[in-house]
């Protein structure tokens, strides 16, 4: 049999504005031996999230750039395959940051093991992984949903949007879920069990929100900027709060931000409405990784919280299905499947 090889995927050219398949390169080369103190492992699942397209740009952020020629950031689950430390042995699987490749050689240190249950491994890369504790820290520390409240999220049926809504509901509030297009809509309401679900491709999404909204809107679960925030702002209720998690319609975006679409109209609904508007990174509520481990591990191994994973085969095809995730093709936690489940 053929010796295994480490295949990876480089940053090849700084994207201006959407990546295209040449800012990304596919590299060969052997399979490394385990250091002292190391483990070597062989990727199962990669997880491709938003936060990477930050990382392509040369500017300063809360995490440095990747570096030209370097390998893309990502999180995977792995098997171990050899190890050199006391804690791991072949065949164990964990949660490491592999980065877009087949095998990686890691310190042991930093790896999260993962215990064999009924649920998929997947899910330690989705709503049991830092998409669901994002959702489930913004939601506890900054949302705090009550009963009778109107919560909003898009990108609704992705994995933070999707668990906002059901915690949202969890809590006796109504969900309101924003999505792009009508099958993404019908999941919201049937699988995730949004209140009501609207398509931002469609024209008139301020009136239709405003609609769907007839009391305001308590918690608006920033996910993704642009129309979205224009069409939530007037609705928004006195002390509404609004955890500002990410903004993916402008990650792409190559004009330079004149401030001129809303900043005054935001600033004076912060003031007047007493508004509570908090940017988060998941990493920042660390203290609460546990109690969201326990409670929507629970919830997931009982079936009572739904998530939906969008699984590409082949590491080669991560550079297109992270561009088609820029633009709203994947449909549920996008993965890639690098080697097949055992
Ligand atoms: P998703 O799997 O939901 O994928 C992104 C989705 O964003 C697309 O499928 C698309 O959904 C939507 N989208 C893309 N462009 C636009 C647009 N112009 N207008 C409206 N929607 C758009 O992603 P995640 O659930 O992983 O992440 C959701 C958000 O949370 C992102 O902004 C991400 O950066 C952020 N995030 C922040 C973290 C933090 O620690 N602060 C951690 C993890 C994620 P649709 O087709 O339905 O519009």
């Amino acid at each position: 049999m053929a010796a295994e090889r480490l295949r990876r995927i480089v940053l090849a050219a700084r994207p201006q504005g959407l990546p295209r398949q040449e800012d990304f390169r596919l590299e060969e080369q052997s399979v490394p031996a385990v250091e002292d103190g190391g483990v070597l492992l062989r990727v199962r699942y990669l997880s491709l999230d938003p936060y990477m397209r930050g990382r392509m740009d040369d500017r300063k952020s809360y995490a440095p750039p990747v570096a030209l020629g370097a390998v893309m950031p990502a999180e995977s689950v792995a098997e171990v395959i050899d190890s050199r430390h006391p804690d791991y042995a072949t065949g164990d699987l964990v949660v490491a940051r592999t980065g877009w490749c087949s095998h990686a050689m890691l310190p042991g240190a930093g790896l999260r093991k993962l215990t064999r249950t009924s649920v998929p491994v997947s899910t330690a890369l989705g709503v049991l992984g830092m998409p669901g504790f994002t959702a489930y820290a913004g939601m506890r520390v900054i949302g705090q949903p009550k009963a009778g409240e109107t919560v909003v999220v898009a990108a609704a049926t992705g994995p933070v949007g999707s668990l906002v809504g059901q915690l949202a509901r969890a809590a006796g509030a109504r969900a309101v879920g924003i999505a792009g297009g009508a099958e993404k809509c019908a999941c919201a309401l049937r699988e995730f069990s949004f209140d009501a679900a609207l398509d931002h491709r469609q024209p008139d999404l301020p009136q239709r929100l405003a609609a769907a909204c007839p009391d305001g809107v308590d918690v608006y679960f920033e996910n993704v900027g642009g129309a979205v925030w224009q069409a939530v702002l007037p609705l928004l209720n006195r002390f509404a709060r609004v955890p500002v998690c990410g903004l993916i319609a402008q990650y792409n975006s190559i004009e330079p931000d004149t401030g001129r679409n809303s900043l005054a109209a935001t600033m004076r609904a912060i003031l007047t409405r007493g508004l509570t508007v908090r940017g988060f990174i998941n990493y920042d509520f660390s203290e609460h990784y546990a109690d969201f481990l326990r409670e929507v591990g629970a919830g997931v191994a009982a079936g009572r919280i739904r998530y939906r994973e969008d699984i590409v085969e082949g590491l080669e095809r991560a550079p297109q299905a992270f561009i088609g995730m820029l633009t709203g093709r994947n449909f549920g936690k996008l993965l890639v499947r690098v080697t097949a489940d055992a």
